[in-house]
């Protein structure tokens, strides 16, 4: 079986260490996408997991749909001392995890580490946040997440906060929404770079992805984005944008969210492997093979039926099988192109 390293997922926010209705991770579950029995059953090794901080309030019925596609409004940006709570429990959860594991799930910070793991049998989890909410303006907070295990950062999530602006969700819309990153959110680039955390450009709008693009010493990453060319939403990237992540040797992880894979942006569970194929074999082709990974957004969104949860990830290999993929472009896919640029970006 081929193994698996994913970019990324949502499960931290499911797991009975942080959430009192969540699942054991250790055990097998009917429920979601993800949990270590069925990772393995799937061939994942390891990926990177999210924390990331829900709403304050339950989000108000936001979506506009017209018979020109759908938009979603922004939600409202969150509060630091509320942010900064959740992530402390979220980054607390893991680590009871990780010790309840015995060994069977290892915290890891390096590609050194995640290789060891792998040696080991021991399930590598990097440890990511989504959207930086929990980070002050003197970015002091980075160097405790730093300190606590975190090597992966999305400046923004879909809402507003004090580095950037997400993207709002739509289709058939343009990524190019609202401005680019403010002098705060430049620095926090810049220190991420200086301490090797990767910057993850999923969830920013367009003139946000332009300043980091500008900025960042380190290759672009999307981890969990499709082909706008071939899905018009905002979270997908635009083959200008691919353009750049394939000159910095970047990478984009194909989000397997059935509305950002589908042409008409659907939210149909019934969306075929193929189609998914269809945006690896477009990234393949524009970006190299080299460029091209799996962020399958488990457990935080809608997936094809027929992947349905981790334990279906040989269903994805066997659709890029057929779509033409031999076994080391299967295997780059795969692994290998997510570590070449975890070493390049931590360090
Ligand atoms: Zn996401």
């Amino acid at each position: 079986m081929i193994e698996i390293f994913d970019g990324h997922n949502d499960s931290v926010q499911r797991i009975k260490e942080y959430s009192p209705n969540g699942i054991d991770f250790l055990e097998r579950s009917t429920v979601g996408h993800l949990d270590l029995p069925r990772a393995e059953e799937g061939g994942m090794v390891g990926g990177l997991f999210a924390m990331f901080v829900r709403p304050e309030q339950p989000p108000r019925d936001n979506l506009t749909v017209t018979q020109a596609g759908h938009e979603v409004a922004l939600p409202g940006a969150i509060s630091l001392a509320y942010a900064k709570r959740e992530i402390a429990k979220q980054l607390a959860a893991l680590k009871t995890l990780e010790a309840r594991a015995c060994g069977k799930i290892r915290l890891t910070t390096s590609v050194d580490e995640i290789e060891r793991a792998r040696l080991d049998h021991s399930f590598a989890m990097v440890i990511h946040m989504e959207g930086a909410e929990s980070i002050g303006p003197d970015l002091q907070e980075l160097d405790e997440l730093y300190d606590s295990g975190l090597r992966s950062l999305g400046l923004v999530w879909s809402r507003p906060n004090i580095f950037g602006h997400g993207v709002s969700f739509g289709w058939p819309r343009s990524p190019d929404k609202g401005p680019g990153l403010t002098p705060l959110g430049m620095d926090l680039v810049r220190e991420c770079n200086r301490l090797g955390v990767m910057i993850d450009l999923s969830h920013l709008n367009e003139r946000g992805f332009w300043d980091v693009a500008e900025l960042s010493a380190a290759p672009l990453v999307a981890t969990h984005s499709c082909v706008h060319t071939i899905c018009s939403s905002t979270r997908n990237l635009t083959d200008m944008q691919l353009d750049a992540i394939r000159e910095s040797d970047g990478i984009v992880g194909v989000n397997l969210c059935v509305n950002d894979v589908r042409p008409d942006g659907r939210r149909d569970g019934n969306t075929s492997l193929d189609m998914v194929a269809c945006h690896f074999a477009y990234l393949a082709d524009r970006l190299g093979v080299d460029h091209v990974a799996i962020g399958s957004d488990f457990d935080g969104t809608m997936i094809p039926a027929a992947i349905a949860d981790a334990s279906g990830l040989p269903n994805l290999v066997t659709a890029l099988r057929e779509h033409g993929f031999d076994y080391t472009s299967l295997r780059k896919i795969a692994s290998e192109n997510w570590m070449r640029v975890l070493h390049l970006s931590l360090r």
